[in-house]
């Protein structure tokens, strides 16, 4: 059988990688550079305890309050398009309880395999910068520290394991002399682990090179088209002809426009988030940190310190917002005693692929024989990239079902799905 997989990001990588460690003939393509869509700059935490979708009770509240404020960390960015109307209509109904109780248990079941999934890759040689120093959520207000403890006990009823520990007073220097004293406390999520994202999709794109596998950079796919029996041929903006027996879709938010003519309608917006990654002076962070009151995440890695946060729904561009980025910096060195950044090593903006649910699509595409897609990951694309490959590419390789994917099917959103055109 042989692949071709569009979007060279964490996901497709992870798709591709595994497909490959099956024996199966795996070509990826991407529009750019391998890994640097939304897979680049983001905060790299692999974290189930956090994979809980932004589609909530409470979040409706917390978009109308958006349209108000330039320095609110998650915005709304109102489209006049059909698409957008209908992926927020979709938004405020997954907002329910039922909805939300149902999304968070499928996404903590998938979330749960994240580390297992990761370590597989690390046995298997795959090489990447990978810490487990656990991930802090740090809080200034005492009010915070204990409602986020009320979801501690939730995630537990879900079934997560992780150790939990609670830092308070003094305690918070000696856990992490980087924070500033006057905080309320620390609730130090032990498990978790983060990775320097950039790293994983290099390290998977060199993996699956030495399982023979493809990647060809900077040539977008602009036509998919199915052909008798199954197969398919993808149309390059370079004048490629791709031909194969399965086409993975794991192009980010760019999935939506291409699987479009197509007649695949996927409710997926792009949530714009931005970050800055520096060198500095003083003490800088043991631990990845999510600064609380800010959602502003702060990664150590390898010396530098990554600064990131906003979540703009609607934001399609990629012009990096400076107001929007020193808010993020500004408020996330708040949280710290010393360090302040001396040397820029990167200022970034990317793309979260975000559905209507917030839950991934991963599946093949029932109308459409030997398609199958995997995107829409979120604010979880490093933390369920790594399962999401191997599960993903289990169900193509050996078409089987795998029960802790169901949940994130297309047919969920009940969208109508045109037939295909054979040529
Ligand atoms: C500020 C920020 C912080 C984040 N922090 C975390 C975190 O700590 N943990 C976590 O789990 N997740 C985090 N995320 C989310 C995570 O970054 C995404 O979920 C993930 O990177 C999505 O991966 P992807 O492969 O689907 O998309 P992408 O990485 O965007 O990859 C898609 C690829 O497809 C290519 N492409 C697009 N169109 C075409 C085409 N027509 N033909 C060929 N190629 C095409 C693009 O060039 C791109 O390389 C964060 C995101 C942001 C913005």
């Amino acid at each position: 059988m042989t692949i071709v997989v569009i979007g060279a990001g964490v996901i497709g990588l992870a798709c591709a990688y595994e497909l490959s460690d099956l024996g199966l003939e795996v070509t990826v393509l991407d529009a750019g550079a391998v890994g640097a869509g939304a897979s680049a700059g983001n905060a790299g935490w692999i974290t189930p305890f956090l994979s809980v979708p932004r589609a909530a009770p409470g979040a409706v509240r917390d978009a109308v309050r958006s349209l108000f404020s330039s320095a609110a960390p998650a915005r709304l960015r109102p489209h006049l398009e059909w698409d957008f109307a209908s992926w927020v209509m979709r938004f405020l109904r997954a907002c329910s309880k039922r909805r939300s109780s149902r999304a968070t248990a499928a996404l903590q079941a998938l979330a749960r395999h994240a580390h297992e999934h990761v370590d597989s890759l690390l046995e298997r040689g795959v090489t990447f910068e990978h810490h487990t120093e656990g991930l802090a959520v740090v809080f200034k207000r005492a009010a915070n520290l204990q409602q986020f403890r009320r979801l501690t006990d939730r995630m537990r009823s879900l079934g997560y394991v992780g150790e939990i520990e609670v830092h308070r007073g003094q305690d918070i220097v000696a856990f992490d002399p980087a924070l500033r004293p006057d905080l309320a406390g620390v609730v130090h999520l032990v498990s978790e682990r983060h990775v320097r994202p950039e790293t994983l999709t290099a390290g998977l794109a060199k993996a699956l090179a030495a399982n023979g596998g493809a990647v060809i950079e900077h040539d977008a796919a602009v036509r998919l088209q199915s052909r008798p029996g199954g197969k398919w041929t993808v149309d390059t903006s370079e004048g490629r002809q791709l031909e194969a027996d399965q086409v993975v879709v794991a192009a980010g938010y760019a999935s939506r426009a291409l699987l479009k003519p197509l007649g695949v309608p996927v409710p997926l917006e792009a949530a714009k988030g931005t970050s800055m990654t520096a060198y500095g002076r003083g003490t800088a962070p043991s631990h990845p940190l999510k600064l609380y009151e800010s959602m502003v995440a702060c990664s150590p890695f390898g010396g530098a310190v990554r600064l990131s946060g906003t979540f703009d729904i609607g934001r399609r561009d990629f012009e990096l917002d400076r107001k929007r980025l020193d808010t993020v910096v500004r408020e996330g060195l708040s949280y710290l005693k010393t360090w302040r950044p001396t040397e820029i090593d990167v200022e970034w903006v990317g793309h979260r692929p975000t559905t209507a649910d917030d839950l991934p699509v991963i599946g093949p595409v029932p109308t459409h024989e030997g398609l199958y897609l995997a995107t829409g990951h979120g604010t979880l694309g490093v933390t369920l990239g790594p399962v999401t490959g191997a599960l993903a590419a289990r169900e193509i390789a050996q078409r089987t079902e795998h029960a802790l994917l169901t949940p994130f099917r297309l047919d969920r959103f009940g969208v109508r799905i045109r037939t295909p055109e054979l040529v």
